[in-house]
């Protein structure tokens, strides 16, 4: 299991500042969650947009 970020992110930021491992970067398109992850579930919080959402493929 692990978070991602869809394309409804509107790149204000908010989530880097609260992720502990620092596991979101600035992607090309829109922010992305890398393999860093722990699943704390803090980012999907602070997110206005609710672009953040648990991957259940993997
Ligand atoms: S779930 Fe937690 S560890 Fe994963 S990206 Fe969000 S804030 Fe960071
Ligand atoms: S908090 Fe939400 S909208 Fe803001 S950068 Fe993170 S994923 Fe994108």
């Amino acid at each position: 299991m692990k978070y991602i970020i869809t394309s409804e992110c509107v790149n204000c930021g908010e989530c880097v500042d609260v992720c502990p491992v620092s596991a979101i970067i600035d992607g090309e398109e829109h922010y992305f969650i890398t393999d860093a992850c722990i699943c704390c579930g803090k980012c999907v919080e602070v997110c206005p947009v609710e672009a953040i959402h648990i991957n259940n493929k993997k």
